[in-house]
């Protein structure tokens, strides 16, 4: 096969202790997963099915630098638990991540019932820490982020709505899951607008750290 133009690189990611990469496929994201991030969003609490969005996989950086967006004056934080499948969709590892997103374009989408790609699938748009492998699913943990050395998001894994065995069926029941899809699994309360110069800390605690710094 000739191609007409040389490919985009394929995206992966560094795997902790070793020297192989995870192959991305997909980028999926649940929506409203912690009821605290519910009401701070103005839902409902309750145990509706989970909803999904997605991002393109080369949203992904793992370079520690998060390039400020155009088209927006309201960027928020979403620190996220990863879950990163293999083959077979089994649990690969998992990941410290961040659902970036234009709060000002996500609120304009809700209002006129229009889709989420420009608030929530933008370049760079999904900062993430090396994967660290394991076979079970996390299903405990505290999660947080600091901004500039100060407490912005706290929860723990264990108050998700959904766990993540629960996400990969409901998942599984939309799309055909394959290795190297990662999930973001949504985000504890606290969430708020980035600027640049910001440094971003999120931690899970017993997992792995992610540093960012907004550019
Ligand atoms: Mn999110």
């Amino acid at each position: 096969m000739k191609l007409a133009f040389p490919a985009a690189p394929p995206v992966s990611l560094p795997i902790r202790g070793s020297n192989e990469r995870f192959p991305v496929h997909r980028i999926y994201c649940v929506g409203r997963n912690y009821n605290d991030h519910v009401k701070e969003m103005g839902g409902v609490v309750g145990r509706d099915p989970p909803f999904f969005f997605m991002k393109p996989a080369d949203a992904l950086v793992a370079d520690g630098r998060f390039p400020y967006p155009f088209k927006s004056l309201d960027v928020h934080h979403e620190i996220e638990c990863v879950v990163a499948l293999g083959p077979g969709a089994a649990i690969f590892g998992h990941a410290v991540g961040l659902d970036m997103t234009r709060r000002d374009l996500q609120a304009e989408a809700k209002k006129l019932a229009r889709p989420w790609e420009t608030a929530k699938g933008f370049d760079a748009s999904a900062p993430v820490s090396e994967i660290v492998p394991s076979t079970e699913h996390l299903a405990r943990g505290a999660i947080s982020l600091d901004v500039n050395g100060s407490r912005r998001q706290t929860g723990d894994i264990s108050d998700m709505i959904w766990s993540i065995p629960e996400i990969v069926a409901a998942l599984a029941s939309y799309f055909e899951l394959r290795a190297g899809d990662v999930i973001f699994t949504g985000t504890p309360s606290g969430v708020g607008p980035v600027q640049r110069g910001d440094r971003l800390h999120g931690v899970i605690a017993g997992l792995g750290v992610l540093d960012v710094e907004v550019v």
